[in-house]
């Protein structure tokens, strides 16, 4: 269960930039989500709409901006995008690093004053 603790960290982030600045209420959340992350993107929602109950972020909308695998060969720094293979597609390595896709994190949120 650890988007339980992701989406109270994600909690904790907005509040602590939206709070200083006198923001009355949080809209909407940003987040990046890359395609091989293991984050479950219905579970933060239903976490969300929990951990934020009584805050300023409470009825928030969450986005979901979804990032592509990528990955790069390591023998000739070709980059391209996911295969069955995970094999570099130039020259058939197997060496092969992930350049993209992990990603998890809030870009930004909007809020109302
Ligand atoms: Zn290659």
């Amino acid at each position: 269960m650890h988007e339980l603790s992701i989406t109270q960290n994600l909690l904790a982030l907005a509040l602590q930039h939206a709070e200083p600045a006198g923001v009355r209420q949080i809209t909407t959340l940003h987040l990046v989500i890359g395609e091989l992350s293991s984050v479950v993107d219905d579970s933060v929602q239903f976490y969300w709409d929990f951990v934020s109950k009584g805050t300023i972020a409470e009825g928030a909308r969450l986005h979901f901006e979804r990032i592509p695998a990528a990955f790069r060969c390591l023998d000739c720094q070709t980059e391209f995008g996911r295969n069955d293979r995970y094999q570099c597609p130039a020259c058939g390595s197997g060496h092969v690093t992930i350049s993209a896709g992990e990603e998890f994190f809030l870009k930004s949120i909007e809020v109302e004053e």
